[in-house]
């Protein structure tokens, strides 16, 4: 046989340019990115190493840890998204045999707890329906049953739409000798958090939603009582990429000279150091309160339209339900014929019966919330005489 391998022929579409269409994403995220964001994808690409891109990821950290509220050292953004952030609190904070008390009162309480069951970790799973929190007493009696190492609550459940209060859990938790791991991917930066005051020990995030940057990276952040629980491991811990006092030294957290750990996403790091320095410039009780005024503004209006919806206070995602003969997918249909607004759906089991709407970051604006609603209520009475 000649030795004669012919190359095949290049793709066809992608010898065309490459064309994305501006849509307003008002679901429950990504959120459209800041222009300031985008923008920041365009510098020069540095290595990790070069003196600036560190000067960078410095203040990335100092940034990270205004917006989580925190002192702690253990402050930085894994390379993954949120599900990754998710990943890495289960390996690094338990280990085989270990038991977890997951608070589910949508789906990631579900998913957090199959993480935990795939690392050989006991799973006790409190469920609250859709649309309703918990309270200290429940999270008590399961902490008081199962004696849990960790205990996992959503701040945000964007499947659902609530918001968990967290006063108190964190210093309930260490009562019993567990640590608080709290979810915040679809809230952090949405809503008023303060990590260290509410005894949180671990808590992440990720830059797609509040934090109008692209998905890509996931703010985490560990309390002293977090890392002594990692150090005093009996066994290592089960991963390599998400292994939190390897990434922490690649952060230079402890102050002492960097460790290889991989290559950092250096352009995403510029990305969220601009997703940052907005938090900054503006101030957190500022975003918050946009935040809060678009959930109210949104609210007034579906009330408005004669639409019910979960009356939990999320500032950052609304779900709204789908009347009765109304096709949920005509109305986001037409949103985005019409509008290019993208109105989605609910998760998995739920996706005909609601809409979300999300409240994130730049998208946090009256005249969006206007757009939205006029779409809507446009919607609604075009598919509704359509099906008379
Ligand atoms: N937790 C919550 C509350 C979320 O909303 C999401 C994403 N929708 C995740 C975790 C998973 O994050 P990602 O999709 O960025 O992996």
């Amino acid at each position: 046989r000649a030795w004669a391998p012919t190359v095949s022929q290049p793709p066809e579409s992608l010898l065309k340019p490459l064309t994305v269409p501006h849509k307003l994403l008002m679901g429950a995220g990504p959120s459209n990115c800041s222009p300031r964001v985008l923008a920041a994808g365009k510098v020069p690409m540095l290595g990790h190493r070069q003196p600036e891109t560190i000067e960078i990821m410095d203040e990335v950290q100092k940034g990270l840890r205004y917006l989580f509220q925190t002192h702690n050292e253990w402050t930085f953004a894994i390379s993954a998204t949120g599900n990754g952030a998710m990943e890495a609190t289960v390996v690094n904070l338990l280990e085989p045999g270990e038991t977890a008390l997951v608070c589910a009162n949508g789906m990631w309480g579900h998913r957090f707890a199959g993480m935990v069951e795939q690392n050989d970790c006991v799973a006790k799973i409190i469920v609250r329906p859709f649309g309703e929190v918990f309270n200290i007493e429940e999270i008590e009696k399961g902490l008081r049953e199962h004696k849990p190492s960790i205990v996992f609550v959503v701040y945000g459940e964007s499947s659902a739409g609530t918001v968990q209060p967290l006063e108190g859990i964190g210093e309930l938790c260490h009562r019993y000798n567990a640590l608080l791991v709290v979810d915040a991917v679809a809230i952090l930066g949405g809503a008023p958090l303060f990590t260290d005051d509410w005894d949180i020990d671990v808590i992440y995030g990720a830059t797609q939603k509040c934090m109008s940057a692209p998905p890509s990276l996931s703010p985490i952040t560990f309390s002293q009582r977090a890392r002594d629980k990692i150090a005093s491991r009996k066994k290592p811990i089960r991963s390599y990429y998400f292994n939190a006092p390897a990434i922490a030294d690649h952060w230079g957290c402890d102050g002492r000279s960097r460790g290889f750990h991989h290559t950092e996403m250096v352009t995403n790091v510029y990305m969220l150091r601009e997703s940052l320095a907005i938090f900054a410039e503006e101030g957190l009780e500022k975003v918050w309160k946009s935040h809060r005024d678009c959930a109210q503004l949104l609210h007034q209006g579906l009330e408005h339209l004669g639409l019910e919806f979960l009356k939990v206070r999320n500032p950052c995602v609304t779900t709204v339900i789908v009347p009765d003969g109304v096709s949920r997918k005509d109305v986001s249909d037409y949103a985005m014929r019409h509008y290019r607004i993208d109105i989605p759906g609910g998760v998995p089991d739920m996706v005909d019966k609601v809409w979300r709407i999300g409240i994130m970051g730049y998208n946090s604006k009256a005249e969006n919330i206007k757009l939205t609603l006029k779409a809507f209520s446009e919607a609604l009475s075009s598919v509704q005489k359509k099906s008379t």
